[in-house]
């Protein structure tokens, strides 16, 4: 594993990024796309103000689908696209290409993201949800429960960005997977071919906001009934080697450049037990530190979101003013969640939550 370092920027010295979303790059993924913003690869031109069918994007594009294929070992039956929109688009784009009206798709329902995945594929057909933790706040990933054989697909989402909690261990079921993992994709091994259909927006492990990834078995497709729109219509991308018409050019490099960054770093088997150690030293700092509390079943813990609370309601704000000032940013909880949220993303390096813990332990000792 090679060392990194974080973005600097600022003139109050390094900040520590822990958005959940448009979040952390690498800075030398910052660093090589703003070159590419003024001189893409001295070809004079604007990596904004080239061709999508020229051969220099083309290239972009292959060693994106390349880089995604190598990175997650896919198999020869999984095709890569890098589609338009945020991973909300497929919340509809999924039920739209494997649902018929008649049919059901099994959804687990935890969290803010999931129920809205649930939402839209109501619009298409049935869903039954086999599982829930919404009455217990989405705290913990429901492990008793049984997915029809009959249904079409069961759609987890692998990491619940809001409230902190992840999939630890992937459910096995005799139908095709689809998966949410916008806030986790890549940051851990797992068997990816073990889903049908992975989607991911790119702001959080991937790159930049306006693209999505999506990995598709292509032979569950063409089965559903109704007239899908060119454009919904996963099979005609695939056609088109994900090029059906202008891609969001300059998100798709992002992309690229930041899987180069992580197979040079060594691939997911390494960001994997970096991302360990990151949420290890946090957790471990917020078990032992008498002014907060973990907010989740410990047992689902997320490695990527990492969620707590400050016991004495009275110095939240307080300790997110002492925050501030050791630059560090992006730690308030989600809206719907409250307190605090760290985002762990591959790209923030170890030393960002050495900071993080180092400033809970001083405001402890005021405090405590
Ligand atoms: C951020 C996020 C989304 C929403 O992505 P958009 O690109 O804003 O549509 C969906 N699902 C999960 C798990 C997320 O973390």
């Amino acid at each position: 594993m090679k060392s990194y370092s974080s973005p600097f920027r600022g003139t109050g010295g390094m900040i520590h990024n822990f958005n959940a979303g448009p979040s952390i790059l690498p800075k030398q993924v910052f660093e090589e796309a703003s070159q590419a913003v003024l001189n893409y690869n001295d070809t004079g031109l604007s990596i904004l103000e080239i061709g999508h069918r020229t051969p220099i994007f083309q290239n972009i594009m292959d060693e994106a689908r390349a880089l995604v294929k190598e990175l997650m070992q896919l198999d020869n039956d999984r095709e890569v696209l890098f589609l338009h929109g945020g991973a909300s688009t497929q919340f509809m784009q999924v039920p739209m290409n494997l649902l018929n009206e008649k049919e059901t798709a099994a959804f687990s329902d935890t969290g803010i993201w999931a129920a809205k995945a649930i939402k839209e594929a109501k619009l298409f057909g049935n869903v039954d949800i086999v599982c829930s933790s919404k009455e217990s706040g989405y705290t913990f990933i429901p492990k008793d429960f049984a997915v029809p054989n009959d249904a079409k697909y069961f759609h987890i989402t692998t990491n619940n960005t809001v409230y902190g909690t992840q999939w630890q261990n992937i459910p096995k079921v005799s139908i095709p997977m689809v998966a949410d993992m916008s806030s986790d994709i890549l940051s851990r091994q797992i068997n990816f071919n073990l889903f049908d259909l992975i989607y991911a927006g790119a702001q959080k492990n991937i790159g930049a906001a306006g693209v999505n990834l999506v990995v598709v078995n292509k032979n569950i497709l063409g089965k559903v009934k109704r007239t899908i729109p060119t454009i919904m219509d996963y099979r005609n991308h695939i056609k088109e080697g994900s090029m059906l018409n202008t891609p969001p050019v300059f998100a798709v490099y992002v992309s690229m450049l930041t899987l180069r960054w992580l197979k040079n770093m060594g691939g997911v088997d390494a960001i994997e037990k970096l991302n360990n150690e990151k949420a290890a030293v946090l957790y471990n700092e917020i078990d032992n530190n008498p002014l907060f509390t973990g907010t989740v079943a410990k047992e689902d813990r997320s490695k990527m979101n990492v969620c707590f609370v400050i016991n004495d309601k009275d110095i939240e704000e307080q300790f997110l003013e002492f925050t501030k000032k050791q630059n560090i940013v992006g730690i308030k909880g989600h809206r719907a969640a409250g307190g605090f949220r760290a985002s762990l993303y591959n790209a923030l390096p170890l030393t960002g939550v050495q900071v993080l813990v180092d400033v809970m332990k001083e405001f402890a000792n005021k405090f405590s």
